[in-house]
């Protein structure tokens, strides 16, 4: 089953001699459960694919579906709740909410859609992120690791279609970008949580099921590692 469609997409910046094509008309799909990397130079394009496939950005042209909804078709508000439901980001500085505890920041996509928190679940997904011990913490009271697993819980909570991650690792010391990228793998393997990780870090590239290289906003090699 197809979890993402993109077609014909594009991501304009500025006009005439000044304007920059962050995106060029790319085309690809994702199978439910995929484990795909995305690579490329700075100033690729990698970001903005995030933010597109993310619903955080508007095209230029071009659609993106995930799970069959055509994203930039909705309004703002239901965009806003489908993105909140099917879509789970991971940035390279957390983003997470500095007045929150980790329990509430984990929480947070399904409070602010008033919906009750499965205790079951979360506290599945505290033991699996070994944050079982801090969960009265606020964000600057945990190391980099520790918030970038409380990041990761924010974002499978709700059961997303999708877990997209931005350099997951890039401001992580090797130890702990081990264990963020261990833990990643095991939510895609165990519950076939679809996982998009866009990175320069050719080892995490490498245990990716397939990886789309990119340049000048254009894909120029899909190649699956394994099937
Ligand atoms: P990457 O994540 O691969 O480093 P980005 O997607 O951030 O690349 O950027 C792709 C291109 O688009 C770059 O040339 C960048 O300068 C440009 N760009 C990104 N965001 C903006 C913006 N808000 N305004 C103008 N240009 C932008
Ligand atoms: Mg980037």
């Amino acid at each position: 089953m197809e979890i993402v469609k993109v077609e014909n997409l594009s991501k304009h910046y500025g006009d005439g001699e000044t304007a920059v094509k962050a995106l060029d008309n790319v085309n690809f799909s994702i199978h439910k459960g995929e484990f795909v990397a995305i690579v490329g130079a700075s100033g690729s394009g990698k970001s903005t694919l995030m933010h597109l496939l993310g619903g955080v950005d508007q095209p230029t042209n071009g659609k993106v579906l995930i799970d069959q909804t055509d994203m930039y078709s909705l309004e703002e508000t239901q965009l806003a709740i489908f993105r909140r439901r099917q879509i789970g980001l991971i940035y390279q500085f957390y983003n997470l909410i500095p007045v929150l505890t980790v329990k509430e920041n984990i929480s947070l996509p399904l409070s602010l859609d008033g919906r009750d928190v499965d205790e079951k679940l979360l506290n599945d997904i505290i033991q699996l992120l070994k944050l079982e011990n801090r969960l009265h913490h606020l964000p600057n009271q945990l190391s980099g690791g520790q918030q970038q697993r409380v990041s990761i819980g924010r974002a499978l909570i709700s059961n997303p279609a999708i877990m997209l991650a931005d350099e997951p690792t890039g401001n992580l010391d090797s130890k702990n970008s081990e264990e963020i990228i261990h833990l990643l793998k095991y939510f895609n393997k165990t519950f076939s949580q679809t996982l998009i990780i866009i990175t320069h870090d050719e080892e995490i590239a490498l245990q990716a099921d397939r990886i789309i290289h990119i340049e000048d906003g254009r894909i120029i090699r899909d190649e699956v590692v394994r099937s």
